[in-house]
């Protein structure tokens, strides 16, 4: 068999605009049917979830992590068959409360009859039903009670960027209304602000008031998937830099949220605070290429690569060398999808 063996011979620059995708998030989406086997009035067809991964793959085109969702299937549970699902799952007197009783019992149940629930250990399960409130609630990974599903109120089907804030959840991704949120760039809002109260809150000024900056800062705010505000004029697309970061984070440290995942990505930083630099001479390689301790060279995140899943590489913005003088030159003959992220260029030279 021919090796293919490309040495990095030329500058380059890995220009932020290229996505290809190459990490495949698999979703299976489960409507559970009434009693008599009627689906939920707001998805008699499949078109609304259709159109909705179409949205979301747009805005993570944009996001530029080369990261895709796929909808592996989209079935129906419940109905005469199995009218206990229905009673217990579809219906006007179903909550979906925040504390997160209902989604607890959902997955109990379908982990303890899988097939009934057509429960998948490798998808993100999403269950779509008729319910009290147009509302929808995820599992966060840390809790160990209920961790793997999202259940979302039919009438939410005609917006995608629930779906998107629902996995988002499944991520870590907090609400941008707690400051305790990990992502030190975004400002805080509440549900019913509008980007006004977000200035005041955060900057003591009104929103025309404020350097050209800080409004951006407003605006990623109010526009962001993670936020609870509706009904202002904001449009929920936004992700920033830090949310993709710790979305990757999490997809790495649990076990959960790894297996709904085709490959791995793994991040090169050069300008990060590099708790890499102090490791002893002879482990180039001992960072773990994960967002918040990345490789520092291009070298590691090729070296990490298992020659048979095509992972993401991430170079965020930074110079690199193609040749480093602990490691070698890198050498593409694994499969693999490089990116850079849309905060800048990186620049590899020989
Ligand atoms: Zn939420």
């Amino acid at each position: 068999m021919k090796k293919l063996l490309l040495l990095v011979l030329i500058s380059f620059t890995i220009l932020n605009s290229t996505t290809l995708f190459s990490q495949q998030v698999r979703v299976s989406i489960k409507i559970i049917l009434d009693s008599s086997g009627n689906r939920p009035a707001q998805i008699l067809t499949n078109e609304k979830f259709d159109s909705a991964f179409l949205w979301i793959n747009d805005r993570l085109h944009e996001y530029n992590r080369g990261i895709e969702f796929v909808p592996f299937e989209i079935v129906e549970i419940g109905g005469p068959s199995n009218p206990t699902i229905s009673a217990n799952y579809n219906g006007a007197g179903v909550v979906i409360d925040t504390g997160g009783s209902l989604i607890t019992s959902l997955e109990a149940d379908a982990e303890a009859n899988p097939s009934a629930y057509q429960w998948r250990s490798n998808m993100i399960n999403v269950y779509y039903s008729r319910t009290a409130l147009s509302n929808g609630i995820c599992s966060f990974p840390s809790n160990s009670n209920h961790n793997e599903g999202i259940i979302i109120d039919h009438r939410r089907a005609d917006e995608p960027e629930v779906l998107l804030h629902e996995i988002g959840h499944f991520f870590d991704l907090k609400h941008t209304a707690i400051q305790s949120q990990a992502c030190g760039t975004l400002e805080f809002d509440d549900s019913s602000w509008d980007q006004d109260a977000i200035a005041q809150a955060n900057f003591g000024l009104n929103y025309n008031q404020l350097t050209a900056q800080q409004q951006f800062q407003v605006d990623i705010t109010f526009n962001n998937v993670m936020s609870q505000i509706r009904g202002l004029g904001e449009s929920r697309v936004v992700l920033t830099e830090c949310q993709l970061d710790r979305w990757h984070q999490t997809l790495l440290n649990w076990t959960t949220r790894k297996d709904v995942c085709s490959a791995v990505v793994w991040y090169v930083d050069d300008n990060d605070p590099d708790p890499c630099a102090i490791l002893p001479a002879g482990s180039p390689c001992g960072c773990n290429g994960k967002p918040d301790i990345p490789y520092e060279n291009g070298f590691c995140a090729f070296d990490a690569l298992d020659g048979v899943t095509k992972d993401v590489i991430v170079f965020k913005p930074g110079a690199y060398e193609a040749d480093e003088a602990s490691s070698g030159p890198i050498v593409l003959d694994k499969p693999m999808l490089l990116t850079a992220t849309r905060q800048g260029s990186a620049v590899i030279t020989p």
